[in-house]
This record gives C-alpha cells, sequence and structure tokens, in this order.
C-alpha cells in the first residue's frame, strides 16, 4: 500500500492564516496602497460625528446619491441618502426586489472615544484659564494628558444660531493640552520607597486654554474673562452659551503613513472610520443592483448606542418604512420587521489585533492579527457570552462562502475580540441589529491602540474590508 501524503492532507484540512503582503500580487498592493490615500484624507475630515456626517454626504453626492427628502417615488437602480439630526447617515440604492423581501445592510459608526467640554467647562485657577471636559467612550485617561488637542464643534446661541468651531487642525491654530506631573515630582516617597499612586482621572481632564488676564485690577478671574471676551468677539459665545454646545476635545494629528514600508496607518479614530469608509466606497462601488443595499453611518456606539442618533433609535425603522413607501409599498410596521427579518447584514467594527507587547490577553488560536485580513467576529461581548447576538452558524458559512469566492478577500474569523474567556471583552451594533430579528455578522479591520489618541491600522486589512463589503453587497 502506497504511503498516505499526510503533507498534502495537512494542507487540505487545517486552518492556517494568511499573511496578505505574501498572497497578494504587485497590483492588488498598489490597489490598497491608493485606496488608502482616500481613507486618510476621509480621516483628516471627519473627526467628529457631525464632520462625518457631513463627510458622507459629499461621498455620497459624488457618487449619485439624491438627498431622500428631494425624491417623490423610488424605483429600481435610484440612490438616496439620508442624514439623522447631523450625526448619522443612511445611503440606499434601490434593487428591483420589493424591499419587504429584505436587503443588504452594512452598519458602521462614525462616533469616536474623545473629550467632551462639560457644560460648565470654563474655570480659572493659579492664573490659568481652563475647560473641564467628560471623556465619551471607554478610554484610558493617562493617555490623553500631554498631547495637542483640537477643538472641534457646535455652539448654539441664543435665538438658535449655530456656530460651528473648529481650532488646531490647521497649522497656525493654536492648540489645548492636558497638563501631567514631572517624573522628578512622582517617584516612590515614604519611608519604605513605596509607589505614590497617582493615576489620571477623570476630573484630571482639563484643557489649558489660556493665561494672559483682562487688565482690570477689579475683576476677580481676569484669564477667566479673558478667553470669555475672546470667544464673545469671535464667536459670540458667552459662558452660558456652554450648556448648549456640542464642543469635542480631539487629537489634532493628522493621519500618516507609519512603518519604513508605509504599510500601516496611524491615526485618530480608525474605530469606526476606517468600516464606515470601506463600506461607503464598497456601496457606491458595488455593482449588482438586484436587490436593494443599504449603509449606516451610525452615532453613539461608542456610549452603549442609546440615544436619538444610535444604533437603538427607531428613526432606522422610520427609514425603512419610507423607503417601503416611497418605492410603492406599504410602510406598516408589519412590511418594515419583514424586511428587517428577511435583510442580510454586516455590523462592520473594528476590533483588536494580537500585539506582541500584550500576548497574555489573547486567545492566540483565534485571536486576529494586523495584515492577516478583515476579520469576521462570530461574536463579541464578554464573560459568558454577555452583551452580544451571536451570528448563526449557517449565516457565518454564507458570508464565508461569499468572500472566497475572491482569493484577493483574506478574512480571519474571531470571536469574543481575539480575547481569552472571561478576559475582557466589550460590544458593538450588532446584537441591536440583530434584536430586529436581522441575521447579522461582525465583520472589520484589526487595530492597535483601540480607543488611544492615535490608533494603528494596516492598509492591507482596511482592502480587504473594502473588497468583503464590496462581494457581500453584490452577492
Ligand atoms: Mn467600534
Ligand atoms: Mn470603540
Amino acid at each position: 500500500m502506497a504511503k498516505k501524503n499526510y503533507k498534502k492532507l495537512e494542507e487540505q484540512l487545517t486552518l492556517k492564516k494568511k499573511n496578505i503582503w505574501e498572497v497578494w500580487d504587485d497590483k492588488t498592493k498598489k490597489e490598497a496602497f491608493s485606496f488608502a490615500e482616500g481613507y486618510k484624507e476621509f480621516l483628516n475630515q471627519a473627526k467628529t460625528e457631525r464632520e462625518a456626517t457631513r463627510a458622507g454626504i459629499l461621498i455620497a453626492k459624488q457618487n449619485g446619491f439624491k438627498n431622500i427628502a428631494e425624491v417623490k417615488n423610488l424605483k429600481f437602480g435610484d440612490k438616496v441618502y439620508y442624514a439623522h439630526r447631523n450625526r448619522s447617515l443612511i445611503l440606499a440604492t434601490i434593487g428591483k426586489e420589493k424591499i419587504s423581501n429584505g436587503f443588504r445592510f452594512i452598519m458602521s459608526h462614525i462616533d469616536s472615544p474623545h473629550l467632551d467640554l462639560k457644560v460648565t467647562p470654563l474655570y480659572e485657577e493659579e492664573n490659568l484659564a481652563f475647560f473641564k471636559t467628560h471623556y465619551y467612550g471607554g478610554i484610558k485617561k493617562y493617555q490623553w494628558p500631554t498631547i495637542a488637542l483640537a477643538l472641534h464643534g457646535v455652539v448654539y446661541l441664543a435665538g438658535g444660531k449655530e456656530m460651528e468651531i473648529n481650532i488646531g487642525e490647521d497649522i497656525n491654530d493654536p492648540v489645548f493640552m492636558i497638563t501631567d506631573l514631572l517624573p522628578h515630582l512622582d517617584r516612590p516617597t515614604g519611608p519604605g520607597g513605596e509607589i505614590r499612586k497617582r493615576e489620571v482621572q477623570g476630573e484630571d481632564l482639563n484643557l489649558l486654554i489660556g493665561s494672559i488676564p483682562v487688565n482690570e485690577k477689579n475683576v476677580k478671574e481676569k484669564v477667566k474673562l479673558a478667553v470669555l471676551e475672546y470667544l464673545f468677539n469671535k464667536y459670540g459665545i458667552k459662558e452660558d452659551d456652554f450648556a448648549s454646545a456640542e464642543l469635542e476635545a480631539v487629537p489634532c494629528e493628522k493621519a500618516r503613513d507609519l512603518g519604513f514600508d508605509r504599510s500601516l496607518i496611524c491615526a485618530y479614530g480608525h474605530d469606526d472610520s476606517i468600516c464606515s469608509f470601506a463600506a461607503i466606497k464598497a456601496l457606491a462601488d458595488s455593482k449588482n443592483n438586484e436587490i436593494t443595499k443599504i449603509c449606516v453611518w451610525i452615532d453613539r456606539e461608542e456610549i452603549g448606542s442609546e440615544g436619538a442618533t444610535g444604533a437603538q433609535s427607531i428613526f432606522i425603522e422610520n427609514f425603512i418604512a419610507n423607503l417601503l413607501e416611497l418605492s410603492g409599498e406599504e410602510g406598516k410596521i408589519k412590511n418594515v420587521y419583514a424586511a428587517f427579518s428577511n435583510a442580510k447584514a454586516i455590523s462592520a467594527d473594528v476590533c483588536a489585533g494580537v500585539d506582541p507587547d500584550y500576548k497574555d490577553v489573547f486567545d492566540l488560536r483565534s485571536a486576529p492579527r494586523l495584515g492577516a485580513g478583515a476579520v469576521m467576529e462570530k461574536y463579541t461581548g464578554a464573560g459568558g457570552k454577555v452583551h452580544t447576538s451571536e451570528a448563526s452558524a449557517k449565516f457565518v458559512r454564507e458570508i464565508k462562502d461569499i468572500l472566497n469566492k475572491n482569493k484577493n478577500i483574506i478574512y480571519q474569523v474571531s470571536g469574543n475580540l481575539g480575547a481569552k474567556v472571561d478576559l475582557g471583552g466589550g460590544g458593538t451594533i450588532a446584537m441591536f441589529m440583530a434584536n430586529r430579528d436581522m441575521d447579522i455578522v461582525d465583520m472589520g479591520v484589526p487595530l492597535f491602540n483601540m480607543h488611544a489618541p492615535l490608533e494603528i491600522a494596516s492598509k492591507a486589512d482596511l482592502y480587504c474590508a473594502y473588497l468583503g463589503y464590496k462581494a457581500f453587497f453584490e452577492n
């Protein structure tokens, strides 16, 4: 009897991670690099939810999408967009199939961890003026002091006038900073040399914003008043107006290539701009229009998807009802939920890649790697699979079969954010769509430094996500 070829059998039967750079030809690598250029531009224009919505509308218009408010009816091939409260965005291309028979749906989020100004943020201490902040999303607080921060957002003045603010992005703009203690005064003290704990607390996240007082002896807080004078002269803002403002401190750094080979991008807000950009491009470039395709950019994922602009909001149902009516179907709730039940969906969000410096927290068998492709997460959550939906085995198979048709789409399947059981975890938007009886699976890009002021992603994984989303829309 001939000896069995186990080497061949091993190749046939076992799962191996691929390194994209070893699989792609030069042409595909070039495409991925050029795709990343567009993404970096987007990152620089879209550091906040409002800015992302605005940049998304621009992409929509450039690709022939019309504002749904200006459309009387919808037919096969029509492309529309809807911006919800300037903080969430939906794009749809109408298929041949009735919408109640389902659609393809990709949802990603456009909010990123940042520092919001408090409602009464301005104060003076030791002849310096500061803004108090309240962090938004899960951050490691020690990462935010001593980096240059920009201030983005809007203030609503008396009478409702909207004043947009964007300071710190232009190289000639001033920036703002949270201070930290010098190491010389932050070392072990006490008789036993015990280490004094000086962890950065939420109330320490105060932005230094000025130091020149007004020239007047009788004013109590002279530097604070000087800041107010500046803000009033420049924007018409009074101290009271901060309560009706959405002002976010974000890193002023631009997106940059990282590494000698420029294979990586470091930037603020990869989570989840990277999936958002890949998804909108995939929709705009996808060809098959048999079935209606929907791309949603959602707000408030980082704080649990609560609120009028988050994934739990009924504005999504309203939008589907609108699509139904404009395309000649009844917009009743039964049809809306029929459409959800018959839909196939991807929750496009980032996950963690195995960082060689912190390997111990990962389940190395199922954890994603940077440069090894888009990551399908069968489930997220924490502990005993709490706070997650889990994609059905059948649906995961279906998506894998779609992806496998294109040899350039490299992907990895993971779960639990790649973490060891009971070692942390996290949730995203998939469960909120799954609760609407939708077939949905997470698929996104692995990152290093997730939720840090600057995060790292691979250009190869970004392009795989784009190709994967496109394949999903086209099949
Ligand atoms: Mn995310
Ligand atoms: Mn996040």
